[in-house]
């Protein structure tokens, strides 16, 4: 049972519409499409898992953040079942990759990266110690998965938390059988209650409205090239994409709000903003139905409902 599903995060979603809308250095592109990456490889994994014979068995949750003692951490994914608590942090890391004497992760053109064995360590000490303050005793399995089959470490470790693509077959007949029980349900719940809404990032590029180029964002593809074909449909010229308009231009006032959090909401300026639609009279339509009116006349604008 899936609990808590996976959706792209604030962080990926705001860096989408900024990689489309402006130009992003090459390092803001990079992060963008690492981000990117990272989040392909989260949703491949969770088809793998729940392609398991075992996964109706099992609480899961994605994209878990929490905080102990003023620090927080993410949790990719956690697995509930048979008095264990299993947690994986996924990594979508293509290429050769190998470890230092000192320990440390290089690409093989010497590109540092973070040491995902020190980001699970940390992980799972945080995550031991919120539990410890809950009153919440479970056996924690912490792994970090490597889900790409294009990446390969050298002089890898010995190391059993860590997965390889080539192990992932065999891993899993390492995963619980058993179905969760009462308690695996009662701790989802509680770490559900406490996981937060808004993940702290900082990485966010400059920008300002002027700057950014106006439109609606296929929502397959991410570019600005949508049209106008009848009936409520716009088409994508990229990717032929179709998506009804209304569905299109809710995406593209969440994501207005997204960028613009101190923007008021008006018919005036989702209309400016989506450009494509011709018809005011649509705007506010789709805004009455779907948010809540605040004032009359020109100086209404909606809010969430
Ligand atoms: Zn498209």
């Amino acid at each position: 049972m899936i609990m808590k599903t996976r959706k792209p995060s604030e962080e990926l979603k705001l860096y989408r519409s900024l990689n489309m809308r402006m130009d992003l250095s090459d390092e803001e592109v990079k992060y963008c499409w690492s981000l990117e990456k990272g989040f392909e490889g989260e949703q491949q994994f969770d088809a793998w898992l729940m392609n398991l014979p075992d996964s109706e068995n099992w609480v899961i949750l994605n994209d878990v953040l929490l905080e102990y003692n003023n620090t927080t951490f993410q949790i990719d994914t956690l697995l509930l079942a048979d008095e264990s608590l299993y947690f994986f942090e996924v990594k979508n890391y293509e290429g050769d990759f190998f470890i230092d004497e000192k320990g440390r992760w290089y690409t093989l053109t010497k590109k540092e990266i973070k040491n995902p064995l020190l980001q699970l360590e940390r992980s799972k000490s945080l995550l031991r110690q919120l539990l410890q303050s809950l009153g919440i005793h479970v056996h924690v399995e912490p792994y970090v998965i490597f889900i790409n089959h294009n990446f390969h470490l050298y002089l890898a470790p010995i190391n059993p938390s860590i997965i390889f693509p080539t192990q992932l077959k065999r891993f899993s007949k390492k995963l619980p059988v058993k179905p969760s029980n009462k308690k695996s349900l009662q701790i989802a719940q509680k770490l559900m209650s406490i996981h937060l809404e808004k993940s702290p990032y900082t990485r966010v590029p400059d920008y300002t409205y002027d700057q950014l180029k106006k439109g609606i964002l296929c929502n397959s593809c991410h570019s600005c090239d949508l049209q106008f074909i009848g009936h409520h449909i716009l088409e994508c010229t990229r990717c032929s994409c179709r998506e009804d308009a209304r569905a299109a231009i809710i995406r593209s006032v969440e994501e207005f709000i997204l960028l613009f959090p101190n923007k008021k909401v008006t018919t005036n300026a989702i209309f400016e903003w989506c450009e494509v639609i011709t018809s005011k009279k649509v705007i506010r339509k789709v805004l009455s139905e779907r948010y809540t009116c605040i004032g009359y006349g020109k100086s209404s604008y909606y809010v969430e409902s």
